[in-house]
């Protein structure tokens, strides 16, 4: 056993700004996506998932556990996270699972379509659709978010969801599931995250109603909504610069999560032992409870 207080880095954390988006092999400390930690029982034996984000943080450490439980997966990720990307692919290898790479930009439709029916033909069906790949750029002032940001923010995060979960429906059956990606953002917005904390509103009660509309197909629809999370997304212009070195801090255990520490509720949502479960908003914050 070990106390989550002390089992991972606390703030103070270097200031180490990157662009967007951000690469978790630059990040310092390096962020567990359970590389070295995650150990599998069959949970997910022969699933067939497709991970947007695959390539770091929340997604990794997903695309990492769902390997060792047994699944094979698609990755897809942003071109320029090439390199990120190859260490996730050799990892699933290292699992003795098919990792296939998709790379490309999701705030685009036909891409979305085309994203899922190369999914369906490399690995012959699609078991569980996780969504986990999200933008998010503070901005201090409604004066300063432009119509722009406020398009790529929506459409990556939102539009996206929609595209390839219309896309998806079709090619599962009954026992496969949907897994959005949302946030205590949701709930507690943060003043710089105007755009963005809507967005991640917009999927928890997307999660919800299309969990309605798809039980009678036998198929689940639930969200993740993490906390503070050591990821790429932050210092590449998530949180103001000058946030990064308290980035966690307010948590109650006074540190951010790690990706890996996330993981296990994905595949929870994935297998056979939560198939009561839907609709739900399975909230992982650090300590601060969703309503
Ligand atoms: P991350 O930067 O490691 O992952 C985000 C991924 O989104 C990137 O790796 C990238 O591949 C993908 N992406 C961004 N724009 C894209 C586009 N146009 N097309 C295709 N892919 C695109 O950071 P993360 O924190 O692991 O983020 C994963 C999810 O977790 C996001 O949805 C984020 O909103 C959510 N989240 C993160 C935190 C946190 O504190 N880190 C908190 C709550 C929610
Ligand atoms: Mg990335």
């Amino acid at each position: 056993m070990q106390d989550p207080n002390t089992k991972y880095p606390r703030p103070p954390f270097a200031p180490q700004p990157q662009s967007v988006p951000g690469l978790a092999r630059e990040m310092n400390p390096k962020p567990d996506h359970g590389e070295t930690s995650y150990k599998g029982s069959g949970r997910l034996a022969g699933l067939r998932a497709l991970i947007t984000g695959a390539d770091s943080g929340i997604g990794r450490a997903v695309a990492i556990a769902f390997a060792r439980e047994g699944a094979d997966i698609v990755l897809n990720y942003l071109p320029s996270e090439e390199a990120d990307a190859r260490e996730v692919v050799a990892l699933i290898e290292q699992a003795g699972r098919r990792a296939i790479a998709l790379p490309g930009a999701i705030n685009d439709e036909a891409f979305c379509n085309r994203l899922i029916e190369q999914t369906v033909e490399h690995l012959g069906g699609l078991d569980s659709l996780v969504l986990v790949a999200g933008h998010q750029q503070a901005c201090e002032s409604i004066a300063d978010l432009t119509t722009a940001q406020l398009d790529e923010t929506y459409k990556t995060n939102v539009y996206s969801m929609f595209w390839l979960c219309k896309a998806a429906l079709p090619h599962m059956k009954p026992g496969a599931t949907i897994i959005n990606t949302s946030s205590i953002q949701a709930y507690q917005p943060s003043p710089t995250l105007l755009d963005y904390a809507g967005t991640k509103a917009a999927i928890a009660v997307f999660t919800k109603a299309l969990a309605k509309q798809v039980v009678e197909k036998g198929i689940r629809v639930n969200a993740v909504a993490p906390g503070p999370f050591w990821t790429p997304l932050q210092p590449s212009g998530g949180q103001p610069e000058e946030k990064i070195p308290e980035f966690g801090s307010k948590s109650i255990f006074g540190r951010p999560g790690q990706p890996a520490e996330l993981a296990g509720v994905y595949v929870l949502l994935a297998s056979e032992e939560s198939s009561y479960t839907t609709g739900e908003i399975y909230g992982v914050t650090g300590g601060n409870p969703l309503p």
